[in-house]
């Protein structure tokens, strides 16, 4: 079902994931670009000789023949090597579900394809579409499907991530993919520096629809310092994130509420000597019951 015309190729579609900063070994990105277009972007970053400018970021396309290159991959792969895959990220470089996915369907067909191979995976968003493959979650129990909120303040996450959904909409995905039964994450990341990015405010908002909490920093060694600051109207200063982490560790213990940190804030993190654990990759979730 793929439309568009300008989509760029590749080889192979599940591919390493290393030095990301993140757990996962493994990733599967369907779509080139995004336009979701989020002014802390650390995608657009690394794709930065792909995309120089912001318009051609947003103007994002699907990449070809992900599907059959994605199962022509599987077929040739031993099984010893799927067997050891713990989790695989969708998407790493892109959002799976911006609005170009409710026609392409191209990641609800790579959805489909890892079920079909028994292969576990996180699917992470910031697009209430995602709701439209909730049934397919619902019969898998080898997936985790989590939705991006930085901020309760709607306003805020127009500047800041100007094409994606609500923040109404989100937290609504969030409750009717709980309510199916499906394994449910939010990634609170990146914080920044501003109240209206609170993480206990999100934590406490919507922990009766979250089974894990992930939190990580503002790293603005990915461009655009300036135009968040802008849009925050504060300047960047790391120290801001000790107390933030402390309050998170504080709250989230004396709730018993699952949290992890996401990768990028670890050095902080020990530096500073606050304990969190790492993001818990799928299988081992479910090894951990
Ligand atoms: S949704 Fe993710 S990949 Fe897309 S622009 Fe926002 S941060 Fe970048």
């Amino acid at each position: 079902m793929v439309t568009q015309t300008t989509i760029t190729k590749a080889s192979t579609i599940l591919n390493p994931l290393q030095r990301s900063g993140t757990r996962f070994e493994w990733k599967i990105d369907c779509y080139d670009g995004c336009e979701h277009g989020c002014r802390y972007c650390y995608a657009w970053w690394i794709r930065r000789e792909k995309h120089p400018i912001y318009s051609s970021w947003v103007n994002s396309t699907p990449v070809l023949n992900v599907v059959s290159n994605l199962q022509s991959q599987l077929s040739r792969m031993r099984d010893s090597t799927k067997e050891n895959i713990k989790d695989i990220f969708i998407s790493s470089l892109t959002d799976c579900y911006q609005s170009l996915e409710v026609k392409q369907e191209i990641t609800k067909q790579v959805i489909e394809t890892l079920i079909e191979n028994e292969l576990p995976f996180t699917v992470l968003t910031k697009s209430a579409n995602v709701l439209r493959d909730k049934d397919l979650f619902k019969s898998y129990d080898k997936c985790r499907v989590g939705l991006t909120i930085v901020t309760l303040d709607d306003n805020l996450r127009k500047s800041l991530e100007p094409n994606s959904s609500s923040i109404t909409n989100r937290i609504e995905a969030l409750r009717k993919l709980k309510q199916a039964g499906i394994s449910t994450y939010c990634s609170v990341e990146p914080i920044l520096p501003d109240k209206r990015s609170n993480p206990i405010d999100i934590v406490e908002t919507l922990r009766e629809y979250v089974d894990l909490f992930e939190f990580g920093m503002w790293n603005p060694k990915y461009n655009s310092q300036r135009m968040v600051e802008k849009i925050l109207g504060t300047i960047y200063d790391q120290d801001y994130y000790v107390d933030v982490f402390k309050n998170i560790k504080e709250y989230c213990d004396k709730h018993s509420i699952n949290y992890c940190h996401a990768g990028h804030s670890e050095d902080f993190l020990s530096k500073h000597r606050l304990k969190f654990i790492p993001y818990p990759l799928l299988l081992e979730s479910i090894s951990k019951g």
